[in-house]
């Protein structure tokens, strides 16, 4: 379709932009051009607390009428506030957070801040991870939406993150698994110059490539190399924090702490576009007296605290965490339903409100190869719209769904999977 409009559509051939619209949205639900709509994947898996909550919409409305915008040379209670909640819902090992405006903002200023801090200089991340779109978070993405970025900065080293499904039974154990990926990334660091590496970042669970959850021992294991060469380990929780995976953040289900975590999406609900680099003490401390060469006009946007605060507020007073975790086990059940049934059905990864189908290649239904944006399609028909990329269907609704509106979802995912497969199409 010829695109008569001025906007730019991002990830895509402006030519290929569907000119679909939404023009209203309302809890779990979104309008596309009328039509009412699961809305799946929450946007882009960040309104957690689902569209339109009134509180959140007061909040934002008071603040914007009461003083929307102040220097950031100046503090306002506003300001205090939502970063006292943020701290208050992580260990009280965290002591500081600098807001921003995005996720990839948190991870271009996370990078700064842990070169100020260690003076030290390399940056290690996964590949298959993907952390933002501008220079420097692009430059830690290790999936294709880096390639913009190239040919890279100096100084950006990929490893290989664990991925259970696509090793295929290479190993007997988690531990085993674990234990080879761990071998090979402490050859790289040492290979690398150990005294020269600032930061390991990695996603918990790597959420846009397919929530791929890694195995027991692996994050512990990286906690350790971390300690041993003196590396900040940094947890970009923007996808997997609040909620998502059924706890505040995705790495509280290991036992670890990572010395800085970035994290926006779920934090307003992009509400207002929002985003926080949360740091540890010692780290906190350092900047009392170095001075901390960050900084952007909108820094802790007034309008973007109050939205923080009152979403803090709503995952409480909901117990969005809770549901996030009890769904996602009936979720996961599901799903794993719909995987005896459909053999092309390769992998069900599910952690929390998170989840993930992979079809096998080369499957689907008559078709030669799985055609992820055709499946889209059939089930945006139907009311369930969500988003998949290669072969993964991505599952991330609104923490507020509720049982009975989760399975009525689930129910059109499995009547379009069986259209697909058992009468074909
Ligand atoms: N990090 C992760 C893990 C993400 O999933 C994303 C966005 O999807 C980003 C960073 C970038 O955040 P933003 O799009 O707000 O810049």
């Amino acid at each position: 379709m010829e695109n008569a409009n001025s906007l730019f559509h991002p990830w895509m051939k402006q030519n290929d932009f569907q000119g679909k619209k939404i023009t209203d949205a309302d809890g779990i639900y979104i309008w596309i051009d009328g039509k009412k709509c699961f809305d799946m994947a929450s946007q882009s898996i960040n309104v957690n607390i689902g569209h339109r909550n009134s509180e959140v919409i007061r909040a934002i409305q008071e603040q914007c009428e009461k003083l929307p915008y102040i220097y950031s040379g100046f503090s306002n209670p506003i300001m205090d506030e939502a970063a006292r909640d943020v701290l208050g819902v992580l260990p009280n090992i965290y002591k500081k957070v600098y807001f921003t405006n995005s996720g990839s903002e948190a991870n271009e200023n996370a990078i700064k801040l842990a070169r100020m801090y260690t003076g030290k200089q390399k940056i290690f991340s996964s590949y298959n991870s993907y952390h933002g779109s501008t220079i420097g978070a692009g430059n830690l993405t290790g999936d294709q939406r880096r390639l913009a970025c190239e040919p890279g900065q100096v100084g950006f080293i990929k490893f290989n993150f664990p991925d259970k499904y696509h090793s295929k039974g290479q190993f007997r154990s988690d531990k085993e698994m674990s234990n080879f990926y761990l071998d090979l990334l402490r050859e790289q660091i040492i290979d690398e110059g150990q005294n020269n590496i600032a930061a390991i970042f990695l996603e918990p669970i790597i959420g846009g490539n397919g929530v791929i959850i890694p195995p027991d021992n692996y994050l512990e294991g990286i906690r350790e190399i971390c300690n041993e060469f003196k590396i900040l380990m940094v947890c970009d929780e923007v996808m997997t924090g609040w909620g998502r995976t059924g706890k505040w953040f995705a790495f509280e289900h290991w036992d670890i702490k990572p010395d800085i975590i970035t994290t926006s999406k779920g934090m307003t609900s992009s509400y207002v576009a929002f985003g926080v680099v949360v740091v540890n003490e010692h780290i906190a401390k350092y900047f009392d007296n170095h001075v901390l060469m960050c900084g952007s006009t909108n820094y802790a946007h007034l309008l973007g605290c109050a939205a923080t605060v009152a979403s803090i507020k709503v995952y409480k007073k909901l117990n969005l965490i809770e549901n996030s975790e009890l769904l996602g086990k009936l979720l996961n059940v599901e799903l794993n339903k719909m995987k005896s049934k459909y053999h092309s059905i390769g992998d069900i990864r599910c952690k929390g409100l998170f989840a993930a189908i992979e079809f096998k290649d080369n499957v689907m239904g008559k078709r030669d190869s799985v055609n992820i944006a055709y499946l889209i399609n059939l089930l945006e028909e139907k009311g369930f719209w969500t988003l998949g990329r290669r072969n993964i269907l991505m599952i991330a609704p609104p923490l507020i769904i509720n049982r009975e509106q989760l399975l009525e979802s689930l129910n059109i995912l499995d009547s379009v999977l069986e259209d697909l497969y058992m009468k074909g199409s």
